[in-house]
């Protein structure tokens, strides 16, 4: 979801894939090219203090999900949650988009911004690449195609050609 107005902590892509790399070696995740994103929510999150709650569409209207820094919740729009169960690779990005802001936006990393944010102060661009990265971290996905992308790591073909063309210069 966008955070209106604010500007973070900078962080380049280089930093937020290491930060990636070295989150999904404390998960033991290195070498699975699938992320179990809802798994992670389900099983994880709550121990590591983030508590998560699936909300009606009336409840959340055009929002997907919503991460709410004071209270420590991840709020999730129950037809968001159930189509990333069955895998659809949208809302796959979705969910790791938030854990990107859980993970990288802590409260006392956040203030307003006046003008034009640069995208590595842009918490949605970093949201993003938190996303696309974990998704496809470099030194799994790096040799593959966009198809082999999309099929092995269940992205979607907007964010396998994101991440493709980021490996490759286009
Ligand atoms: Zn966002």
């Amino acid at each position: 979801m966008r955070m209106p107005n604010v500007s973070v902590e900078p962080m380049s892509r280089k930093s937020i894939r290491e930060f990636v790399n070295k989150f999904r070696q404390l998960l033991g995740l290195e070498d699975v090219r699938y992320f179990p994103i809802v798994q992670f929510i389900e099983w994880y999150l709550p121990q590591l203090g983030m508590n998560y709650e699936i909300l009606t569409i009336a409840e959340m209207n055009d929002v997907y999900g919503l991460t709410n820094m004071k209270k420590n919740v991840l709020y999730i729009r129950e037809d968001v949650y159930c189509r990333a169960v069955k895998g659809n690779p949208r809302d796959r990005f979705t969910l790791c988009h938030e854990l990107g802001h859980f993970l990288l936006h802590a409260p006392e990393r956040v203030s307003f911004a006046r003008g034009k944010i640069p995208a590595y102060r842009d918490p949605e661009w970093q949201a993003n690449v938190f996303a696309g990265e974990l998704m496809a971290p470099y030194y799994l996905t790096c040799c593959m195609s966009v198809d082999e992308m999309m099929e092995e790591c269940g992205m979607s073909r907007q964010a396998a050609k994101i991440q493709y063309g980021v490996y490759h210069g286009k």
